[in-house]
């Protein structure tokens, strides 16, 4: 078949070839060992979408990427193996709090990191040349086909209507193709189209954005972990992203608000005058210079906040952060979106057997499927959500709270572990998150009364604190009933 013509049906159409969709398709390919299923994959840039994306991924997606093949290919691209997380207050005074993965039971010991634009190379490349697999780029899903209605008229209340049959598509000469099939997924990111066009609702927020530059060979004392710098006017990050033939090379990240403090060479004006100088001695001069100079480009890319919205409808499963995304200040929506796809898989090998001509994944799998799915993407949104807070220390229960974490980090090993298997997805119980947020609540309780921690502190500061920290406590103990009640919820 021509690169520029399809089939008139697939089993399978995956909308978006970004991380999950690859993921998806290759891990789909090798649910079907007997390769008896089509599998077609569409986005709607030829190369790799130019945006800013994340590129730090948790030891769980890491297991996926070596599950599904691609963790060699990655190393042999440049990826670089991480250890886990230094976070530091106060990178001048205080020690750093080191999470390091190899200290979680029962878990891989690294992660892995790369140029998100390798990344989504590598695994375009590699998914090609899986025989189910067609790869279309230059493509885009333009509506969808429905049971009964033919197509929908990308108005409509969408889940109250026919089961999703198929997609229309425009190709790169602007002709449109009408296709057929019994699945499809969307993995076309946070502002989904299928989304849209299937009438499943959302509640996307716009945080604000984040900046971007690589810095070639980083000072840092800890180079192969996610370096986490907070005190200025939002969260820093910098970790390695391409081991090269002269060494490795990172990406540092500014978290911005949605109203911009400047714009273009004033922005960089503003990151030297406002976040550089919270930034450990030795790379403050690197990461100054490098914007002074215009060495690093700098990127930039907004930051949402979607609350997950229903996974499933019916012909119709969504992957990756179309079915839910947080700010980045977990790095974990990349290890979320290879988790939809080992659990996407898992129900297409359940039914490898199934007749041809009967849908590869049907209703049960797809209510199973979304079962999973509501178990770990709530519990790491509200993780999130809480570490952004604290991490940003914007008002007193927020800046309470981050105090609290630090001392609670501090005060032993298994405090530690704990905090680090939420953040890197290894626990996903939402009472052990919710546990773990009252010990954080409770330590900010304690050292602001008590009177041997909190003699220091007018009493009007200790109060506000107490206040706003009860405050942010309660809004968790909601957000996990919600994440309790979904997983009991019988569909
Ligand atoms: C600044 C920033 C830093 C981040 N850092 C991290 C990190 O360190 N670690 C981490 O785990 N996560 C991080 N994330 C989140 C991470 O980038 C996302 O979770 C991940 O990229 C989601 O992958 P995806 O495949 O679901 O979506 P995307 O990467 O958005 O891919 C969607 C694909 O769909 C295509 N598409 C869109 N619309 C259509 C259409 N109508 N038709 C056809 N194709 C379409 C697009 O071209 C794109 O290729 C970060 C996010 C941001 C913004």
């Amino acid at each position: 078949m021509s690169s520029t013509s399809v089939e008139d049906r697939y089993d399978v159409i995956i909308v978006g070839a970004g991380l999950a969709g690859c993921a998806a398709a290759q891990a789909l390919a090798r649910a079907d060992p007997q390769h008896r299923r089509s599998i077609l994959v569409v986005d709607l840039h030829r190369g790799v979408s130019p945006r800013f994306s994340g590129e730090f991924i948790h030891p769980r997606g890491a297991e996926v990427l070596d599950e599904l093949g691609f963790y060699g290919r990655l190393i042999s691209a440049g990826a670089v193996d991480v250890d886990g997380f230094v976070v530091m207050e106060n990178a001048e005074h205080d020690a750093p709090v080191v999470l390091d993965y190899a200290a979680i039971p029962g878990e891989r010991s690294r992660g892995i990191s790369v140029h998100h634009k390798t990344l989504v190379r590598v695994l375009r490349r590699t998914i090609c040349e899986r025989e189910q697999v067609t790869l279309r780029e230059g493509w885009r899903v333009t509506d969808l086909l429905r049971q009964g209605a033919g197509q929908s008229t990308g108005q409509s209340t969408g889940q109250s209507s026919g089961a999703i049959t198929g997609v229309v598509l425009r190709d790169r000469e602007g002709v449109e193709h009408r296709v057929s099939c019994d699945l499809v997924i969307g993995a076309d990111g946070k502002a989904s189209s299928v989304r849209k066009l299937a009438g499943i609702p959302d509640r996307r927020e716009t945080l604000g954005f984040t900046a971007g530059i690589e810095v070639t060979d980083a000072r840092l004392s800890q180079p192969l972990h996610a370096n986490v710098i907070l005190g200025g006017p939002g969260p820093m990050l910098c970790y390695p992203i391409t081991r090269g033939a002269e060494g490795l090379s990172f990406r540092l990240t500014f978290d911005l608000p949605h109203a911009l403090p400047a714009k273009g060479r004033e922005l960089s004006d503003y990151l030297i005058d406002a976040f550089v100088p919270y930034l450990p001695g030795p790379l403050a001069d690197q990461v100054a210079a490098a914007l002074a100079e215009r060495r690093g480009q700098l990127e930039l890319a907004p930051t949402f906040n979607l609350p997950a919205p229903p996974a499933t409808a019916p012909g119709l499963a969504l992957v990756g952060d179309a079915a839910g995304c947080s700010h980045p200040i977990t790095a974990s929506g990349m290890t979320m979106g290879l988790l939809d796809a080992k659990y996407l898989a898992r129900e297409a090998r359940r039914r490898a057997g199934a007749r041809v001509g009967t849908p590869w994944l049907d209703d049960r799998s797809l209510r199973r499927y979304r079962l999973e799915h509501d178990r770990y993407v709530p519990t790491r949104q509200a993780l999130a959500d809480s570490i952004f807070e604290a991490f940003r220390g914007e008002g007193e229960g927020a800046r309470g709270i981050r105090r609290a974490l630090f001392s609670y980090w501090r005060s032993g090993e298994r405090q530690r572990v704990r905090s680090l298997a939420l953040l890197a997805c290894a626990e996903r119980r939402p009472r052990i998150f919710l546990a773990e947020y009252l010990k954080t609540a409770h330590h900010v309780l304690h050292s602001s009364l008590a009177p041997r921690h909190a003699s220091h502190y007018p009493v009007s500061d200790r109060l506000r604190q107490v206040h706003g920290a009860v405050g942010l406590a309660g809004t968790k103990v909601g957000v996990v009933a919600q994440v309790a009640w979904s997983q009991l919820r019988v569909f």
